[in-house]
């Protein structure tokens, strides 16, 4: 049988109120009726077996019986700072992070970066945070935070164990990915890469600088590439 389908609800009770877009989902897209079961989360971790009770024109009204925790959450704590791409890039590494456990996002702009941020931009990410934990069976959201200059980004960074800086101008690792523990903060440039001051700048804050090999990788690619190698050595992927 396949699992319950999931739903992202804030406040979560004995009798829960589904509405806006998720009542739409479940009401005309996915056509469940009262009596489905379903499978409800707030994104703090925890989640719920619910039954549909009554199905109105614009909400419907669940009855939650089970509590569990979900297993199937990052226990690593991977932090990925990305710079802002441009198009839906940024999208795609946050869909991507999410799946691979990330627990927090920081998108940063930095010198060579071209890419802007917005509160449109932003909201855009977070729905999609939230729509990539509901398909992989995540049942916690991973943060995001915009920073509007690459110091506050590193400065956010503070605290992690373990700081990899992917730094497409150096040749040997200064520490190599497979060291790493199960805290984690990662930084990946955007299109335009860094600055030798950036790097310096991250560095004095505590990062190492890695190569991801000889071929320069779009900024996405490097972001995914980097954080799913972390994540394994982190624990996470087994
Ligand atoms: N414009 C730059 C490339 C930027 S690639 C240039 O022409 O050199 C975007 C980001 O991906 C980089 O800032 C870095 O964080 C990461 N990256 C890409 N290839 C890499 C590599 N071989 N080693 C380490 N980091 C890499």
């Amino acid at each position: 049988m396949a699992a319950p389908k999931r739903f992202l609800v804030k406040n979560i009770s004995e009798e829960t109120i589904l509405s806006g877009e998720e009542f739409n989902h479940a009401k005309n897209v996915l056509r469940l009726f009262e009596g489905s079961e379903v499978t409800l989360f707030d994104g703090s971790g925890a989640e719920y077996s619910a039954v549909i009770t009554k199905i109105g024109k614009s909400e419907m009204v669940l009855h939650t019986v089970r509590k569990g925790v979900s297993e199937r959450d990052p226990k690593a704590n991977l932090y990925l700072l990305v710079g802002a791409l441009k198009g839906d890039k940024t999208e795609l590494v946050v869909q991507k992070a999410t799946e691979l456990g990330v627990q927090k996002i920081g998108v940063f702009s930095s010198k060579y970066c071209s890419a802007y941020m917005n509160d449109n931009k932003f909201s855009r990410l977070n729905r999609v945070a939230a729509e990539a934990s509901k398909q992989c069976l995540r049942a916690t959201v991973p943060e995001l935070f915009y920073f509007d200059s690459f110091e506050k980004a590193v400065l956010s960074a503070e605290g992690y164990e373990d700081k990899l800086f992917a730094c497409e101008f150096i040749t040997e690792s200064e520490k190599e990915i497979s060291e790493v523990k199960s805290s984690v903060a990662l930084i990946v440039g955007s299109e335009g890469g860094f600055t030798k001051e950036e790097f310096e700048f991250a560095k004095g804050q505590g990062f190492k600088g890695v190569t991801l090999g000889k071929r320069i990788l779009r900024a996405e690619t490097a972001a995914i590439a980097f954080l799913s190698v972390a994540a394994y050595f982190a624990g996470e992927l087994k």
